[in-house]
């Protein structure tokens, strides 16, 4: 019996347990101050009162025999899928039911695809990145190239000609960064995809998010792309769904690599290991997609979008560097007064009591940096940001 070596080339992410305890810690030994946590990356509105509705009726109609329904369809019951395929109609991208695969998240999805590559790969991963593209090729051992984000390149890496890689993860928006890729930038990384028989895995997770009509909310609508990536999207934000779970993968049926259908291959491991998302859950996500569901989802999106323009006037009033944020629910600062991610962790904790996420933590090229997500109260965002203020003003003195 063997295990699986590589999981000991996993580092630990003490990021979040870190955070955990040391607020833990100053909440205790300062009992009656506020703290307040925008280093959160999770959604705090509740679900959209039509899903909560389709959630009821289809709970009940699992509970007759007439419309009861056991194993459904293994890509996702048809009504969503087409749903979905009209939500991408009016990005302007023509998709067919049968490109949709409904999942439980793009967590799962986003490391779960990589069943369908070789181990020999190797893969080109932003720094910072959202933790889960590392860990999962770690995992299978798979060789890691880094695509490196900066202040130089507004923390979008472009393709390097030099560097040969065959799978390449992206986020746009960004998690930790919120920044957005334009078209021409995503033209050249699918040129690049195309030139290199590559495969993009591009994750979509904060695409609600982008108000922008010049930027693109899918890689898709960029020409080419369906012949070189995978995207991935989710309800999580865009709904509220991050404890309710669901989400999908398209992938065209023209995308081949080595004459094979990575479509086909993916129904196939589909089927094999996944019996989809719950009948319940699926009618929740049609609501959500239906025209009054997505009028009550704006109202939630732009009650997160008002934290973001508080935070991002603060840092424009106090002169701090920032990415993110305008298309996005994260704003990604450079730590100010030439401050390391954790030393600003811990003076904004005990100066402020404000909680944000050190930048490190995603990645090497974070350290000095520092991520401040929406997803909180809005009167505690202002408070925070009257807190924060102070306590960066008092750096300058
Ligand atoms: N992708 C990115 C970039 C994320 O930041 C997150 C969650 O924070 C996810 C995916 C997870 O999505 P899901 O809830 O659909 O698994």
């Amino acid at each position: 019996m063997k295990i699986n070596k590589n999981y000991a080339n996993l580092e630990e992410n003490y990021l979040f347990a870190t955070i955990a305890s040391k607020v833990k810690e100053h909440a205790r030994a300062n009992p009656n101050k506020k703290i307040i946590r925008l280093g959160i990356g999770d959604v705090t509105l509740p679900l959209a009162p039509v899903v909560v509705e389709s959630l009821k009726n289809a709970a009940l109609e699992m509970g007759h025999a007439e419309t009861f329904r056991g194993y459904g369809e293994y890509q996702g019951y048809n009504f969503l899928r087409q749903a979905i395929v009209n939500y991408y109609e009016k990005k302007g991208v023509n998709l067919t039911t049968d490109e949709v695969f409904v999942s439980d998240g793009v967590k799962s999805d986003s490391a779960n695809i990589l069943d369908i590559f070789h181990k020999d790969n190797v893969v080109l991963i932003p720094n910072p990145t959202f933790p889960v593209y590392v860990d999962a090729n770690v995992m299978d051992g798979r060789k890691i190239i880094y695509a490196h984000g900066t202040k130089d390149n507004n923390f979008l890496p472009m393709p390097d000609e030099n560097v040969k890689v065959d799978i390449i993860y992206m986020c746009s928006p960004n998690n930790p960064t919120g920044a957005h890729y334009t078209k021409a930038q995503l033209k050249e990384w699918v040129n690049y995809a195309i030139k290199n028989q590559a495969v993009i895995l591009f994750d979509g997770a904060y695409e609600c998010f982008v108000t922008d009509p010049e930027l693109p909310t899918s890689i898709f609508e960029i020409e080419g792309a369906q012949n070189c990536a995978i995207e991935f999207l989710s309800f999580s934000k865009m709904a509220g769904f991050t404890g309710t779970r669901c989400s999908f993968t398209v992938i065209s049926k023209e995308l081949k690599r080595e004459e094979t259908s990575l479509h086909h291959m993916w129904l196939r491991r589909q089927t094999t290991k996944y019996n989809g998302v719950s009948y319940i859950v699926q009618r929740g996500a049609q609501a959500a997609l239906s025209d009054e569901g997505m009028a009550q989802i704006k109202e939630s999106l732009a009650y997160y979008r008002q934290n973001i323009i508080t935070i991002s006037q603060t840092l424009d009033k106090l002169g701090v560097w920032y990415t993110g944020g305008k298309n996005a629910p994260y704003i990604w600062l450079e730590c100010p007064g030439g401050m390391g991610s954790w030393e600003f962790f811990d003076y904004l904790l005990e100066e402020a009591g404000v909680v944000g996420t050190p930048g490190e933590g995603f990645g090497s090229e974070g350290k000095g940096y520092f991520r401040l997500s929406a997803f909180g109260n809005k009167e505690d965002t202002i408070f925070a940001m009257e807190k924060f203020t102070e306590a960066v003003e008092k750096l300058k003195k």
